[in-house]
């Protein structure tokens, strides 16, 4: 008889809601929610509604002994401590710093562990997902910033002092004026490639400044030269630092994850040009290409991610 699946409590904590479930070691999730982050009444209040979720799973599936929590960074993952999160902010004011794993495990009293989200998604796609074969991997998460996420020799690649390599922030354009980044500098990857600044640089094109990136795509669909001239431009970028992080970890796979990845197949093939020629003369003695790829586990790759720390396959 095959050995029975283990079940883990996973959830994966963004600024604006909370994915929490139950989730076996094979990777099936059993139960999950998606709810909004009760973030405006403050850190402990936040930290109350996880610990309400969990109770009631635990109640449902007594045998959890282990739970494992995605989170939007910084963070430290070896000690499970938020260090003053840049999306968590009540009225208040900043959280600082938040131990939020003994916190939560006094809580529901199983173990708790933190992970940054992007490095959760990249275990997921890992243990699960496009990454699967591939120990050398990097997938780039498309949203309101470009999150990044690297596996090298088969183990995650962590920054120094513990902290999760910002590969997004690398500067691709020094003093682009019309690239302002998130993190105070101008010309960062994150300033082209996250969706959200794809609309903000490709919606001057449009007589309609309230267009979307999916109104964007479609009309891109329907050979809109306004448009596909936007996804040329984005895929010029793109490959400007897939190059850089093909020079800084080898990945043999990227892959492309997060709401704005849904227009990938508009920007793919372009990239895939631009990157040939930035990576011609690297082709001749080992072929550096990457595959590039979409995510297929949409967006469950957070809550996989905290499932696959909680189940200690790290
Ligand atoms: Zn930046």
């Amino acid at each position: 008889m095959a050995k029975k699946a283990q079940l883990v409590l996973a959830y994966d904590l963004g600024g604006t809601k909370v994915h929490a479930g139950v989730v076996d070691s094979n990777g099936t999730i059993l139960d999950e929610v998606r709810v909004p982050v009760v973030l405006e009444k403050g850190k402990a209040a936040v930290i109350e509604q996880l610990a309400q979720i969990g109770r009631n799973y635990l109640k449902k599936y007594p045998s959890i002994k282990s739970a494992g929590i995605a989170s939007a960074g910084p963070l430290d993952p070896k000690n499970g401590v938020l260090l003053d999160p840049t999306n968590f902010v009540s009225e208040k004011g900043t959280w600082g710093r938040v131990p939020l794993a003994k916190l939560l495990a006094k809580k529901i009293k199983i173990s708790v562990r933190l992970e940054n989200d992007a490095a959760a998604a990249m275990l997921a796609e890992h243990w699960l997902g496009a990454a699967k074969k591939y120990d050398d991997a990097m997938i780039l998460t498309l949203g309101t910033g470009l999150g990044t996420g690297i596996i090298a020799s088969g183990e995650l690649v962590r920054a120094g002092r513990g902290m999760h390599p910002e590969a997004g922030h690398v500067i691709i354009h020094h003093n682009d004026n019309s690239a302002p980044c998130g993190c105070g500098n101008l010309g960062c990857a994150e300033a082209y490639l996250s969706g959200r600044n794809f609309t903000r640089r490709a919606r001057p094109r449009f007589a309609q400044p309230e267009y979307m990136a999916k109104d964007i795509a479609n009309l891109a669909r329907k050979g809109d030269p306004r448009a596909l001239a936007a996804f040329e431009e984005y895929a010029h970028y793109m490959a400007i630092a897939i190059h850089n992080y093909v020079v800084l970890y080898a990945p043999r796979i990227i892959v492309f994850t997060g709401s704005f990845a849904e227009a990938a197949d508009l920007f793919m093939d372009s990239t895939r040009v631009h990157l040939d020629r930035l990576l011609l003369r690297r082709r001749k003695g080992m072929d550096f290409m990457p595959k590039l790829a979409v995510s297929k586990l949409h967006n469950k790759a957070g809550l996989l991610g905290g499932a696959f720390i909680a189940l200690n396959r790290k």
